[in-house]
């Protein structure tokens, strides 16, 4: 007889089909009801139409289509209380007081802060008798269980985030293509891929594909690379290889945190060594397509578990994020794991990159 709302929030990423799918026929097997929430915060700020029923029928195939069929935005009204205080009038309007979050870490955030202000909110909502004092006695805890949906692989206290298997295997098959081309005509190709502060897919497409050379965030080059890069290109070449394919993260940089651009690159080899190079920007097309057979059941496994520990949640309970670690889902503080995720972004700010990278690692 409980209720619980699910969202997806932030940037799409491939498998949140699977986990809503999931979400939703675990809920109802238990007996909930479940509610879509559309368009991440923004369909819980707005509440209206943007808060609809699931049935078991309305997730019916969609674990092979990419992104999320209940859209995901980003909400500026959700970051300001008043903007909170209508998503928490919505959701008791509709009995709600467990909710999934699928999302980035700035998500998991949002709700967090939302759940330690819920009784404040609920307060306030009395107080201008726009919720009954019954209805905030009834719901006067929040639940919420977060599942990380990010193609990029940056949260800490998971092994993989839902999204970047799939990711992985659209940039190794970019590179595969751009490969032969690069051979038949000899060329340098630099492939740019997503990761503004994290470098995981850059530097697993690179171990895969045996490129020359990956260029992440994490790990900024030495001063002198210039020299080094274009010594091991030659080398490559004059040991008979027709090709170089160098990845780059868009958030690569340098020891100084100049950014290390696409263009800067190219510049360099075609000055330098004069050979014949190009870019090539994977950009959207990263997110886009099939979820892999990894993300799929991934996601599938994590809205499972996420609904089983939203049932057995107390109103003492902290909210948690259900993780892979080895090939176990496991349920992780959620508050710990945004914390180790800022402190990532912290040491990288302050040139501790050694630090950064150990703090990842423990991630990957
Ligand atoms: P991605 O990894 O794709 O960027 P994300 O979840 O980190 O995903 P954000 O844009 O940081 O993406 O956050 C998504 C939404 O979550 C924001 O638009 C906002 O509504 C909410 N949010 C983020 N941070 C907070 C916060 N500190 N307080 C309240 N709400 C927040």
């Amino acid at each position: 007889d409980r209720a619980m709302g699910i969202f997806t929030s932030g940037g799409d990423a491939q498998g949140m089909n699977p986990a809503v799918r999931a979400i939703v026929r675990m809920g109802i097997y238990l007996g909930c009801t479940v509610y879509f929430i559309h368009e991440g915060y923004q369909g819980l700020v707005d509440g209206g139409h943007s808060i609809r029923q699931a049935t078991w029928a309305s997730v019916s195939g969609i674990s092979e289509d990419g992104g999320t069929i209940i859209g995901s935005a980003r909400c500026k009204d959700f970051r300001e209380r008043p903007g909170r205080l209508r998503a928490a009038k919505n959701l008791i309007e509709h009995g709600i007081n467990n909710i999934v979050c699928i999302g980035g870490d700035g998500s998991l955030t949002g709700a967090n802060l939302f759940r330690e202000e819920w009784s404040s909110l609920l307060k306030e909502l009395v107080e201008t008798n726009q919720v009954k004092q019954e209805d905030a006695e009834t719901y006067s805890y929040l639940n919420i269980v977060g599942l990380v949906g990010s193609i990029d692989n940056d949260f800490c206290g998971t092994d993989m985030t839902i999204g970047a298997d799939s990711a992985l295997h659209r940039i190794m098959e970019a590179i595969d293509c751009i490969a032969t081309t690069a051979t038949s005509h000899q060329r340098c190709f630099i492939l740019e891929v997503m990761g503004r502060h994290c470098g995981y897919l850059a530097l697993v497409t690179a171990l895969g594909s045996d490129a020359d050379w990956v260029f992440m965030p994490e790990a900024p080059p030495e001063p002198g690379w210039e020299d080094q890069l274009c010594n091991k290109l030659k080398n490559t070449r004059e040991t008979g290889q027709r090709l170089n394919i160098i990845v780059l993260a868009e958030g690569a940089i340098d020891c100084e945190h100049r950014p290390i651009k696409s263009d800067d690159v190219r510049e360099l080899i075609s000055k330098r060594l004069k050979y014949d190079t190009r870019i090539t920007i994977l950009g959207h097309v990263q997110r886009g397509g099939c979820p892999s057979a990894f993300d799929r059941l991934l996601g599938t496994r994590m809205g499972a578990e996420a609904v089983l520990a939203l049932m057995e949640a107390t109103p003492t309970s902290k909210p948690v994020v259900i993780a892979l670690s080895g090939n176990q889902t496991v349920r992780v503080p959620l508050m710990r794991c945004v914390e180790k995720t800022l402190a990532v972004a912290q040491a990288m700010q302050a040139k501790r990159f050694k630090e950064a990278q150990e703090l990842r690692g423990r991630s990957f």
